[in-house]
């Protein structure tokens, strides 16, 4: 059942804290050289849908391939928290790492549809 919460989350250091509205029933996980290497697992939401609450200065981005999607780093800790990048219908869409919430049990979650990025972007 789609539900929209909201979830806080963040760095393992702590120096990125983020809040985001989901719903945790669509988790994606990517096969793209760098997804599969982080092992993120995403979840797709409005811009208006997340909110940086702490860490803008403690983030790096990171560019690869088509350099449209910009990855959030952190500058202390190395952990992916989420990403940013358009759509084909060309909308802007955060890509928050399901990992990096710190208000769920880690195994309650895990993905529930596959992208194939690698043979795709
Ligand atoms: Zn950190």
């Amino acid at each position: 059942m789609a539900e929209v919460e909201t979830h806080t989350g963040g760095c393992h250091c702590g120096d990125v804290v983020f809040e985001v509205d989901t719903d945790l029933s669509m988790v994606m996980e990517c096969n793209c050289t760098h997804c599969f290497r982080t092992g993120v697992w995403l979840t797709f939401v409005e811009p208006s849908a997340f909110r940086l609450l702490k860490g803008e200065d403690a983030i790096q981005e990171y560019l690869f391939n088509t350099r449209k999607i910009r990855h959030f780093i952190c500058k202390t800790c190395g952990v992916e928290t989420h990403g940013e990048g358009a759509g084909p219908d060309g909308k802007v869409n955060i890509a928050v790492n399901v990992r990096c919430l710190t208000d769920i049990e880690p195994f309650s979650v895990a993905p529930t549809m596959r992208y194939d990025g690698l043979h795709t972007i």
